[in-house]
């Protein structure tokens, strides 16, 4: 077969998924010339299951991505029917956004914007070869036998990497959504040296809308007001569309369990590891054999189609199994099912093989992102991809990194948890990943993004003055709270006792009432006055801040200790077993982590706060021992 010269890029992004889709879309506005490689261009950021985006530590992830000035949350905002913000009864720190979203607009919204971008081509062709060329060069092989030369490439496979489908008995290679998977290129990557292992994730059904019975089924409406996800969302988000709540029974329970070996998760024919936090109906009966019912969720798909998604059911049990289960559930007990429920097997990597700039480690220019570094969700894919996009541009233009450290980010925690860690399963993003959540929250992800998505040039500057108009107000509002003193009066006796707090005699600081647990902005509105008209946005800034000073001083604080061991850079050359005193589990995991600071090994599973020591000291002889060569 003969192959052809088919044009040279600076960049290659193999996958127009929601991580590839990120990381072409930064590589090209960062200037760099750019080719970005989909399967099936009608399947561009196709949302193989839940129509949503958002979620628990999921919405933070889309407000950072958006903040640094990625796509995924201006086009959430522009294709949402639902949004709500979870977790309102509890702390800041886990408040998050999700949106339903209709997934066909979605996916049309992204590939115009994709073809809209300059510097950028896309292209449908699939890849099935990639080498190194005498010069350093990528060469990227399509399956029609054209060859792109590239100095940096991108791998964002996702789900169809060596795809195959279960569904019962019945098994066959395939991508998601009946789309081909990637047949070849496993094989070239594994050549050329790179491992891979298999994962597998699976969705639920979808069902006609006509077919269900919503009358005895709970509503759930979305938020009024919304919250946009993206800073560049100024108009309100509408809410289009509601969901509805139903849940197993003992019926269920019965028919997958009499089918439980006609599982091939059971039956042992799927080989890959699946996500613990996004298990399948027989996971959840199985795991938490006492539980009477289980709760999903009826999700519309979108407005021009009849499609719903059964969220919190999926499965890979037979067809006709699933259709015995779905049909005792309330309100489906007559469901026409329009896609069945299935399970995919894929390949990936092991993330710890790469750098925290997502680059292989031993391969210049090779850069991995989404599904295929080993985590689950659309989030943490486009994360990843923006990331990985930045950081090939930046290599191509030979300028420094882009590193986003654990404190500064859940994108950097996801990273850091990644490449310092890795995954045994599908890692998913939770809140409880973080150690600074406080100080991570989805409402200040501008504070802590947009300055760098600017002097990186992926914020505009008519963006930028907005963030820095905010900025300054929240700095006058901090002000005006800390000076202004409100004297004793009926009206704010009345407040203060109606809300289960100490009276005052004498007058008080406005922030002193503010930090009180049982007042807020709204609470003290009768007895605030002099309140300036601000975006809401601008008094949740305040209050939060105000509120919980204390705890945030003390995350700060850690913070610091946290970038102080980070700042302890590792020598590249290190053989960690010829370090006297360390433990041989600490040898073999730095040995093949090869961290790069001191921090970063102190996270190695298996290396211990003894052997951080042992290595602190071996680092102080190193510099003394330069010191006195020098
Ligand atoms: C059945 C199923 C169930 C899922 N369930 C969940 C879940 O419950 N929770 C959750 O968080 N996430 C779930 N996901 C995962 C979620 O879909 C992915 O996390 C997300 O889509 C990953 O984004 P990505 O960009 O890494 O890859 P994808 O969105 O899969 O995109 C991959 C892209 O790469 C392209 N591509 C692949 N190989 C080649 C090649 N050789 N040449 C050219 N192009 C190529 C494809 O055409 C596609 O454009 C599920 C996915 C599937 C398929």
């Amino acid at each position: 077969m003969t192959t052809y010269n088919a044009g040279k890029y600076d960049i290659a992004v193999i996958g127009a998924g929601h991580a590839g889709i990120e990381a072409a879309l930064a590589a090209a506005r960062l200037g760099c010339k750019t080719a970005v490689f989909t399967i099936n261009m009608d399947a561009v950021g196709n949302c193989p299951c839940n129509p949503s985006i958002g979620g628990t530590a999921k919405g933070h992830l889309v407000r950072e991505i958006d903040a640094l000035g990625g796509e995924m949350g201006r086009a959430a905002d522009a294709c949402t029917l639902q949004s709500r913000m979870l977790n309102r009864g509890k702390g800041p720190a886990v408040h998050s956004l999700r949106a339903q979203i209709d997934r066909r607009r979605y996916s049309a919204y992204m590939k115009h914007k994709l073809e809209l971008q300059e510097n950028l081509d896309l292209r449908q062709a699939e890849i099935t070869d990639i080498e190194r060329s005498e010069n350093g060069t990528w060469l990227l092989t399509t399956r029609m036998l054209g060859v792109f030369e590239v100095k940096a490439v991108i791998i964002a496979t996702g789900t169809y990497l060596g795809g195959r489908i279960f569904v019962g008995e019945a098994s066959y290679e395939s991508g998601p959504d009946g789309i081909f998977p990637a047949a070849f290129l496993g094989d070239s990557l594994r050549k050329l040296g790179i491992p891979t292992r298999r994962f597998k994730t699976g969705t639920p059904a979808r069902v006609k809308r006509s077919s269900i019975d919503f009358s005895e089924l709970e509503v759930q409406e979305g938020d009024e007001p919304t919250t946009p996800f993206s800073y560049d969302t100024l108009e309100p988000l509408e809410n289009k569309v509601v969901c509805h709540v139903s849940w197993t029974n003992e019926n269920t329970k019965n028919i997958i369990l009499d089918n439980i070996h006609r599982s091939p998760l059971y039956g042992g024919k799927i080989e890959g590891v699946g996500p613990r936090y996004c298990p399948s109906l027989e996971d959840k009966i199985v795991r938490f054999a006492d539980k009477k019912r289980h709760q999903l969720f009826i999700e519309p798909c979108g407005e021009d189609t009849e499609e719903m998604y059964l969220q919190g059911m999926s499965s890979s049990l037979p067809e006709e199994v699933q259709l015995q289960f779905y049909h005792t559930i309330k309100g489906l007990e007559n469901a026409v099912v329009m896609r069945p429920a299935y399970a995919i097997e894929y390949d990936c990597i092991d993330p710890r093989s790469m750098l925290p700039t997502l680059e292989f480690k031993g391969f210049e220019g090779l850069y991995g992102a989404g599904q295929f570094n080993g985590s689950s969700g659309y989030e943490e894919a486009a994360a990843q991809g923006l990331v990985a996009g930045i950081n090939a541009a930046l290599k191509v233009q030979g300028k420094e990194p882009f590193v986003l450290d654990r404190a500064s980010s859940y994108i950097g925690t996801l990273i850091d948890d990644l490449v310092t860690k890795g995954a045994n399963e599908p890692y998913r993003m939770m809140t409880s990943r973080s150690e600074y959540r406080l100080i991570l929250r989805q409402d200040n992800a501008d504070e802590r993004l947009t300055p760098m998505g600017h002097r990186l040039g992926l914020i505009s500057e008519d963006r930028y003055s907005r963030y820095l108009e905010k900025q300054r107000m929240i700095a006058q509002e901090r002000e005006r709270v800390e000076k202004t003193v409100i004297a004793p009066s009926d009206a704010l006796s009345a407040i203060l006792v109606s809300r289960e707090t100490s009276d005052v005699t004498t007058g008080v600081h406005l922030i002193d009432l503010l930090k009180r647990p049982e007042l807020n902005y709204e609470v003290l509105t009768p007895i605030d006055q002099g309140r300036p008209e601000l975006p809401a946005a601008v008094f949740e800034q305040v209050e939060i801040a105000v509120k919980y000073d204390g705890y945030i001083k003390k995350q700060l604080s850690a913070v610091e200790n946290m970038r102080k061991l980070e700042n302890k850079l590792l020598p590249h050359d290190i053989d960690y077993k010829n370090i006297v005193g360390l433990r041989l589990e600490a040898q073999e995991k730095l040995n093949a982590v090869r961290p790069l600071s001191i921090g970063q090994a102190s996270r190695i599973s298996g290396v211990s706060p003894a052997d951080i020591n042992v290595l602190m000291i071996y680092l102080m002889k190193l510099r003394h021992g330069r010191a006195q060569d020098e």
